[in-house]
């Protein structure tokens, strides 16, 4: 049996997690193939390539070149991270967004009809629902897709192709659908990050619009068990929605790691709405509860101060 499994964006916030939940919880070999964007961890690649079971390829899945170089063994499974994945930065320039978020997951679906893989798990987004009014239940896997900018279109359109690549090919795919995650290793250009840095270092920090969009928050640890799990034991051709089950609004998020950090409100800086900025995302995990028995194991609040210490740690250590 083939014990190799291929993470693509291995490098970023979520894949990097999933690495180390890989490497210490499983017996797999673990090949990752990166292209190393301003939002990956070139460090920590370096950390981990002194392991025996981890392999890092420098490629971009929208070069057929660059994952050639990945495709020299068959894998157990791809499990497909690597995506543009900052909305503001999509909506200035969508265009890497289609590059690597629908021409990559081609290439990949492509190696995935010629055999290199027995299966992929590819991570999608809640925001591919669009948004939802107060009044409106949580997103469920039947919820039509409505996406409301440029990076949830491109993910919509990605996983549009993987349904199709079931249907037409019926290749061994499955999709998850997850709601905001955060924990160690997210880029400082996301929001709880940015919360973080500006009030270590007494900044403004900008909070968009009236500041009541409401996210479901995910800790990213129990997003990667859910990935695990999905892969021992998901059904191919499914959709899994994973969500926190925490819906808070942003400056709900904000005052609390104020709170956390021992800072004043004064620094809230409401800033103009972000253009399409939806509302609210809330998902409903029932299916992944009760098919495949994943439950949530981090208290909100609890991961919350793990995560805020642990980029203290780092801004700190870093000096940036
Ligand atoms: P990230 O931006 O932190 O990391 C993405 C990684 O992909 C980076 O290491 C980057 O170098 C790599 N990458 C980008 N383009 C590439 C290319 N062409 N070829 C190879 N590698 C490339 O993203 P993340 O937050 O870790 O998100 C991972 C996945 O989860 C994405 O598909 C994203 O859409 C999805 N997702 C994330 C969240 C969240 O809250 N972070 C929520 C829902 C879904």
């Amino acid at each position: 049996m083939s014990r190799e499994i291929l993470v693509t964006g291995g490098a970023g916030f979520i894949g990097l997690n999933f690495v180390h939940y890989l490497l210490k919880n499983t017996p797999y070999n673990v090949t990752v193939i990166d292209s190393l964007t301003y939002a990956s961890h070139p460090k920590e690649i370096l950390k981990l390539m002194s392991m025996p079971r981890f392999c890092f390829i420098k490629g971009d899945i929208s070069s057929d070149k660059d994952l050639k170089a990945a495709m020299d063994r068959s894998y157990e499974a791809i499990i497909h991270f690597a995506a543009e994945s900052h909305v503001d930065k999509s909506i200035k320039n969508p265009k890497d967004f289609v590059q690597t978020n629908i021409v990559g997951t081609y290439h990949l679906l492509d190696y995935l009809a010629k055999g290199y893989a027995k299966r992929m798990i590819h991570i999608s987004t809640d925001e591919v629902y669009g948004t939802l009014k107060m009044n409106q239940d949580p997103f469920t896997e039947k919820t039509p897709i409505s996406p409301n900018n440029p990076y949830s279109a491109t993910k919509a359109s990605s996983d549009l192709l993987v349904r199709s690549y079931f249907e037409t090919f019926g290749l061994p795919l499955i999709t998850t659908r997850c709601s905001n995650n955060f924990g160690p290793f997210q880029h400082k250009e996301k929001f709880i990050p940015t919360i973080i840095y500006r009030a270590l270092h007494n900044k403004k920090i900008p909070v968009y619009g009236d500041g009541m969009q409401i996210r479901d928050w995910l800790f990213v640890e129990d997003h990667c068990r859910a990935i695990s799990l999905i892969f021992e034991k998901g059904i191919p051709g499914q959709i899994y929605n994973i969500g926190g089950g925490n819906e808070k609004t942003n400056l709900c998020i904000v005052k609390q790691i104020l709170d956390i950090m021992g800072k004043d409100y004064d620094l809230i800086d409401y800033v103009e709405d972000r253009k399409g900025h939806d509302r609210r995302y809330a998902i409903d995990s029932t299916k992944l509860q009760k098919e495949l028995g994943w439950k949530q194991n981090s208290p909100f609040n609890e991961a919350l101060e793990k995560t805020v210490e642990w980029h203290v740690k780092k801004f700190k250590d870093s000096s940036l």
